[in-house]
């Protein structure tokens, strides 16, 4: 059952979203050749718990750290590692969640390490470009069908491909509540969006082919054919004076 939020719900979701934001924004400026995702993963344990709230993500499903973060051909849930140093040319992911007052944000970024080749920085780009695809579609009286269409067709009209495994969800008290936000789908199709719904919409574009294996780790997922990806997620909420992004602090990022 998808739980609709008042209006005193969102209200609490926008801090949970304001504080994940701001917790990116401190990963983002820890990026730099020779950090470790360890270290970075500090930085937004520190931040969210300076603010009050908790890492939604340490814990959950047995989930070691307070961010996934995830390099180059890994896709989505790399555990965050002491060995795991970035370096000059790589991208990336970094995906974390706040709890406060007992509501979800839930948002993910790719940044670039350095200077990064010109396919990865038109991967990020698309892969963003995608997101705000799929929100103009976030519209009451619209289906589900036409945001995730809206996100594939402008992924694959830029010759990337959209991870299908792996998907976005709604979100509120948990993390992931119903329903599933894929990020492909059919126009007209799937269940009709309405004033309430808060949804994680986040696609996962990978510069090869939309398959994906999971690692021995039991966690970190990576293209199969090796190629880059990248990630972007806010969670939103479609009110009825329109659409709100919770996590998204700073325009532009
Ligand atoms: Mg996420
Ligand atoms: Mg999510």
């Amino acid at each position: 059952m998808i739980h609709l939020k008042n209006s005193a719900q969102i209200t609490a979701m926008k801090d949970a979203g304001r504080i994940t934001g701001e917790a990116l924004l401190a990963a983002r400026d820890a990026v730099k050749p020779g950090v470790s995702t360890y270290e970075l993963d500090l930085v937004i344990r520190r931040y969210i718990e300076r603010c009050g709230a908790t890492p939604t993500f340490l814990g959950y499903g047995g989930f070691p750290a307070s961010a996934c973060i995830s390099i180059n051909d890994e896709v989505i849930h790399g555990i965050p590692s002491r060995d795991r140093i970035l370096r000059e040319g790589d991208i990336v992911k970094i995906d974390t969640g706040a709890t406060y007052h007992g509501y979800v944000g839930d948002s993910a970024r790719t940044l670039p390490v350095g200077r990064v080749s010109e396919e990865a920085e038109r991967l990020m780009r698309v892969t963003r470009d995608s997101f705000w695809a799929g929100v103009e579609q976030l519209k009451a009286g619209n289906r589900l069908g036409d945001i995730g269409h809206a996100i594939d067709a402008l992924v694959v009209a830029n010759g990337f491909s959209t991870v299908r495994r792996y998907v976005g969800h709604g979100i509120g008290t948990d993390m992931h509540e119903p329903p599933d936000v894929p990020n492909y789908g059919t126009p007209g199709r799937g269940i009709r969006l309405c004033a309430g719904m808060t949804l994680a919409i986040e696609p996962m574009v990978n510069a090869g082919g939309f398959e994906v294996r999971e690692l021995p780790d039991g966690w970190t997922v990576k293209t199969m054919d090796g190629s880059l990806s990248a990630h972007y997620e806010n969670t939103v909420a479609l009110t009825s004076d329109g659409v709100l992004i919770l996590t998204q602090v700073e325009p532009g990022f």
